[in-house]
C-alpha cells in the first residue's frame, strides 16, 4: 500500500496548499514488514506504522498545520501496549547495528544524489586515488568479512585468488538470485541502496583486476532491477562506470542478467552457465571460478550483502569494521525475521547476537503469546533449533557446529502449534522440486527422503522409516554433487536431532 499513501500524500499537500514546503520522498524499505507502510516526518524524525491512505489527510493537518503528532496513529508496542513516536524508541529498530541496510528507508534509491550525499563512492574514490589493488585486498581481510551468502568463506581471501589467477579478462558477479523461502535481505539492499552494491563492486573489480561484472537478480524482484537499472545509468553518467573512471584510467562495464526463477541458479557455477545462456546446471569443481569461471576467465562471484559491506570497509578502515562481531566473524549480518513472531522484517545486528535476542528483544517475542518452538535458520539448506539453544550466539562456526548454518540469513520462528515433521518435509519438499536433477543422490535420495516423510505425516508411518530416512539423508549429504544436495537434508537431520519424539509420536500414535 505504500505507493497509494505516496500518492495520497502528494494530493492531500497540494489540497491543503503545502506541496512547496513538504516533499514527499519515497524510500526503498524500512526492513519493518510487520508495521508497513512506514512513513517518517522529518526533521522531527516522527514515525507512523500501518500507515493507510485514509490516515494521511490527518497526519498532513496535525503534522504540518497544528505541529503536533497524531497520538492514536503512533507505534505501539505488542508487549508493554506503550506507543513509540521515533525509530529510538522502537524496539524493532533501537536494538539493531544498521550499516548496509543504513541507507534503506533513508535515501531515494533513484537518486545517485542522495547516495553520494550519505557518504557514497567515496570508498572507490579513496581506492582509486590512494590505494593500489594489493592494499585494498588486504583491507577487506583484516576487516575480517566473510561471504554472506551462506558458505562464510573470507572475501579478502576469494579476491586474492581471482586476482592471482592468470589472464588479462577478469569478471566480478554480483549474486542476487536470493531464492530462500522467507529471505529477503537483499531484495531490501538492491531496492533501498543500489548504489552501494555498485560501489562494492567497482572496488572488488579494481582489486580483482576485472573490468566487467553482471548483477544476476531472479527476475521476481521486478522493483530491485528496476532500481538497479536505473543506478547503472546514473553511475555511468557521473563517470563511476565504463572506462577511465575518476580519471584513473580502471575501467569497469556493469549489466544485469535476470535468472528464470530455478532456486539452483544461486549455485556459482549453476549461476555462471545461466549467464552464459544454457541450462542452469551446476559442475564439478575443480577448475573454481577464480581460475576458470564465466566464458572460461576468471571469475569471482559475491552476494549482495557482501558486496553492499565493502564500501564502509574501505570508507570507515578494516578497524572500524572489525570492531563488530566475534573473533571469527565479523562485521554485522542482515537476518529476514519470519514466522510466529510479533516483529517480522529485515534486522540488522553484530554478529555474535543471541537468537534470543534477535527473537525477543528485536522480534518482540512470539505472536499471540504462544511458547516459542523452534527457530529454522539458513533456509532449506540450514536447520531448525529448539529453545535450549536460544543463548548461542549467531555466528557461523557456532551454528554449523549446532547442525544448523547463518546461510543467507532467514530465520523462520515458529510456535508450539507447529509440527516440527511437516516443517521438515515442507523445507525437503523445497529443496526436491529445486533439484536439477544432475545427480542421483539428490535428484533420487530427496524424493525418497520426502516419501517416508511424508508418510510419517499422514499416520502411515512405519518404525524402521526413521534409521532408513537418517541414512538416506547422510548419503545425501556426503555424495551430491552441489551445495544444494549436500545441505538438503540438514532440515531433516536437525528435526530428527532435536524433535525426533515429533516423528516417534506419528508413528506411534498413527497420526
Ligand atoms: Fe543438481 Fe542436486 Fe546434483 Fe546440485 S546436488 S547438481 S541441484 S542434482
Amino acid at each position: 500500500g505504500a505507493h497509494k499513501v505516496v500518492s495520497a500524500l502528494e494530493g492531500e499537500l497540494q489540497r491543503q496548499g503545502l506541496d512547496s514546503e513538504v516533499k514527499v520522498v519515497a524510500t526503498g524499505c524500512h526492513g519493518f514488514c510487520e508495521q508497513g507502510p512506514t512513513l517518517i516526518i522529518e526533521p522531527a524524525h516522527t514515525v507512523y506504522t500501518l500507515v493507510k491512505q485514509g490516515d494521511v489527510a490527518e497526519i498532513v493537518q496535525k503534522e504540518f498545520k497544528e505541529k503536533q503528532r497524531v497520538e492514536n496513529l503512533l507505534y505501539q508496542d505488542p508487549l508493554t501496549g506503550q506507543s513509540a513516536a521515533t525509530f529510538a524508541n522502537i524496539r524493532f529498530f533501537a536494538q539493531q547495528t544498521r550499516v548496509v541496510l543504513g541507507n534503506c528507508g533513508f535515501i531515494n534509491p533513484e537518486r545517485i544524489e542522495e547516495y553520494i550525499a550519505h557518504d557514497g563512492y567515496q570508498g572507490i574514490a579513496k581506492a582509486l586515488q590512494e590505494m593500489s589493488s594489493d592494499q585494498v585486498i588486504e583491507e577487506v581481510k583484516a576487516s575480517g568479512l566473510r561471504g554472506r551468502g551462506g558458505a562464510g568463506f573470507p572475501t579478502g581471501l576469494k579476491w586474492s585468488f581471482c586476482r592471482q589467477s592468470a589472464g588479462e579478462k577478469k569478471y566480478i558477479i554480483c549474486n542476487a538470485d536470493e531464492g530462500d523461502p522467507g529471505a529477503f535481505m537483499d531484495r531490501g539492499v538492491l531496492e533501498g541502496d543500489p548504489h552501494a552494491v555498485i560501489e562494492g563492486m567497482l572496488i572488488g573489480a579494481y582489486a580483482i583486476g576485472a573490468d566487467e561484472g553482471y548483477v544476476y537478480c531472479r527476475a521476481e524482484y521486478p522493483l530491485a532491477i528496476k532500481h538497479m537499472e536505473i543506478a547503472i545509468r546514473q553511475a555511468e553518467a557521473a563517470g563511476l562506470l565504463g572506462n577511465n573512471i575518476l580519471d584513473s584510467g580502471f575501467n569497469f562495464h556493469l549489466s544485469i542478467r535476470a535468472g528464470a526463477g530455478a532456486f539452483v541458479c544461486g549455485e556459482e557455477t549453476a549461476l555462471m552457465a545461466s549467464i552464459e545462456g544454457k541450462r542452469g546446471m551446476p559442475k564439478v569443481r575443480p577448475p573454481f571460478p577464480a581460475q576458470s569461471g564465466l566464458w572460461g576467465k576468471p571469475t569471482n562471484i559475491n552476494n549482495v550483502e557482501t558486496w553492499a559491506n565493502v564500501p564502509h570497509i574501505l570508507r570507515r578502515g578494516a578497524a572500524w569494521y572489525a570492531q563488530y562481531g566475534t573473533e571469527k566473524s565479523k562485521g554485522t549480518k542482515i537476518f529476514a525475521l519470519t514466522g510466529k513472531v510479533n516483529n517480522t522484517g529485515l534486522v540488522e545486528v553484530p554478529m555474535g547476537m543471541s537468537l534470543r535476542k534477535i527473537i525477543f528483544d528485536i522480534g518482540g517475542g512470539i505472536q499471540n503469546g504462544k511458547k516459542f518452538k523452534a527457530v529454522q535458520i539458513g533456509g532449506p539448506s540450514g536447520g531448525c533449533l529448539p529453545d535450549e539453544m536460544l543463548d548461542l550466539p549467531v555466528d557461523y562456526d557456532t551454528l554449523t557446529r549446532a547442525g544448523a548454518m547463518v546461510g543467507s540469513g532467514g530465520l523462520v520462528v515458529m510456535d508450539e502449534t507447529t509440527c516440527m515433521v511437516d516443517i521438515a518435509r515442507f523445507f525437503l519438499n523445497f529443496s526436491q522440486s529445486e533439484s536439477c536433477g544432475k545427480c542421483t543422490p539428490c535428484r533420487e535420495g530427496t524424493k525418497r527422503m520426502w516419501e517416508i516423510l511424508d508418510r510419517i505425516t499422514k499416520g502411515e508411518g512405519k518404525e524402521e522409516d526413521l534409521d532408513t530416512l537418517e541414512h538416506l539423508a547422510h548419503v545425501v549429504k556426503e555424495t551430491s554433487l552441489c551445495g544444494l544436495g549436500q545441505n538438503a537434508p540438514n532440515p531433516v537431520l536437525s528435526t530428527l536431532k532435536y524433535f525426533r519424539d515429533e516423528f516417534e509420536a506419528h508413528i506411534r500414535d498413527k497420526t
